[in-house]
């Protein structure tokens, strides 16, 4: 019978016995995976900053203009009647990190989270380069105040501050077209108060964040880490040691060991300073720097690496792994289902809405003479990415006649328009009792719009 290592939950990883705090000061490492990782990183990290500056006819590539509820996405452009859309989105997005969760464990949280991507891409090396490697910042953080700890201190969170309102600003951005925001750093904050108090307030939260909170974050906030354990299962490629091949561990010099060497490598390096040797645990982000670590050690004492390795649970107790299993095929059933409706959706979304409405406040009908009118209006929007323009008109009826206050309009993308429009009707002549209005988009589709009449008895 197959024996799984259970995690040791004596402790929580970054709790002292005494409750407090064990801040976790991670060594350095070098590897392949540690390579991968930081070109994931620079990646993410500049397609961050492009992603506004980028524009897809027109207009910003992603830009989501809560204030006037336009949203830009890769060239598609919505408004706020198309939020049911963002259901369909964010479950198929969902269920597309579930898969990769279900497949390959936590390498969202190793490779691409933005926690991840900025305290192991910017933030920790920056602190790396100006205190020291592991050891001479735990002792200088222990020592008392000199001149230097207090240089090196300052520089640092100087840096932080700098740098958390860069990516405070860069996610702004997002929201707030890059001339304005530029307007508005220049600008006097009273003038835009909004938008300073969510600049500082993001600035704060990431400097807090980044230089102090880091792996409490993942440990004890981010829902999808607790989620973990239920996503996951002995098929799911994790990172894991190979207590067959490593135990008993014992120290290089002594026999009858097995390949571990007890040198806590591995543990130094965790960013949340967990031993993976105590088996598959939640505080585990899958960063991959323990493989790293102890592929080195191995190296260094001529034995095959992979002593912590990616393999499933079943992988580790040398049974073969099953890939394609239930929870895949459901989960990503879930997640095409998702994608497939926004997808249909986005493709039969037309080129611009057209409705009509009585004119608010209006009388049903007005009676002027030996004609009776009625008062529309037509909500125009354009739903292109590109200025458009429309044309307005009655569809000819002999008994009908049509006063369109605006025949024709030119929009801006996502901008609209309420048209009055009055259909008159020779009292007494014999209508179908139904107007049409015609919306015609220059060079694209006409929308044909009913506008049922309200006519006095007898007419
Ligand atoms: S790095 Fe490898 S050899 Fe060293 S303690 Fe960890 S598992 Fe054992
Ligand atoms: S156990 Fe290994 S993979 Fe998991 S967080 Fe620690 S170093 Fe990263």
């Amino acid at each position: 019978m197959s024996t799984y290592h259970l995690p040791i939950y004596d402790k929580a990883s970054s709790l002292r016995s005494d409750g407090s705090r064990n801040f976790v000061h991670p060594a350095d490492v070098r590897g392949r995976f540690d390579r991968r990782r930081q070109l994931s990183f620079a990646a993410l990290i500049g397609l961050l900053v492009a992603l506004p500056w980028i524009t897809i006819g027109g207009q910003p590539a992603v830009f989501l203009d809560f204030e006037h509820r336009k949203f830009y996405l890769l060239g598609a452009t919505f408004n706020a009647q198309d939020a049911w859309l963002v259901f369909f989105l964010l479950s198929g997005v969902g269920f597309g990190l579930i898969v990769l969760t279900a497949l390959w464990g936590r390498v969202w949280c190793g490779y691409a989270c933005p926690q991840t991507v900025f305290l192991e891409g910017v933030f920790r090396p920056i602190e790396r380069w100006i205190e020291g490697p592991r050891n001479e910042r735990m002792h200088r953080n222990a020592g008392a105040w000199t001149w230097d700890k207090l240089w090196r201190k300052t520089l640092k969170h100087a840096l932080f501050l700098l740098l958390s309102f860069a990516v405070a600003h860069i996610i702004v951005s997002y929201f707030v077209s890059l001339p304005r925001l530029y307007r508005m750093v220049l600008d006097n904050p009273a003038a835009h108060p909004e938008a300073f108090i969510w600049a500082t307030a993001l600035t704060a939260l990431l400097y807090f964040d980044f230089f102090w909170f880091r792996e409490q974050l993942c440990l004890i906030v981010c829902p999808y880490g607790r989620l973990q354990s239920v996503l996951t299962d002995l098929d799911t490629l994790v990172i894991g040691y190979d207590d067959k091949r490593g135990e008993p561990r014992g120290k290089a010099k002594t026999t009858d060991r097995g390949a571990c060497v007890d040198c806590n490598r591995c543990v130094v390096v965790c960013p949340t300073g967990i031993d993976i040797r105590n088996g598959l645990q939640i505080d585990c982000i899958g960063c991959a720097r323990c493989i790293d670590a102890c592929d080195d050690v191995m190296l260094k004492l001529h034995q095959a690496p992979g002593l912590i390795r990616y393999d499933s649970q079943r992988g580790l107790q040398g049974q073969a792994s099953r890939w394609l299993r239930p929870r895949v095929y459901l989960y990503a059933g879930l997640g095409a289902l998702g994608l497939l409706v926004m997808g249909a959706a986005l493709s039969r979304s037309r080129p611009f809405e057209a409705n009509l409405l009585r004119l608010r406040d209006a009388p049903p009908f007005v009676i002027e003479g030996d004609r009776v009118r009625n008062a529309f209006e037509i909500h125009v929007v354009n739903k292109r990415a590109q200025r458009a323009t429309y044309t307005i008109q009655g569809e000819t009826q002999p008994q009908l006649r049509y006063v369109v206050a605006l025949p024709q309009i030119a929009l801006d993308p996502l901008d609209d328009v309420r048209v009055p429009v009055f259909v008159e009707v020779e009292r007494g002549s014999r209508t179908t009792g139904v107007a049409h209005i015609l919306v015609t988009q220059q060079g694209g589709e006409t929308q044909r719009l009913e506008a049922p009449l309200v006519l006095p008895r007898g007419r």
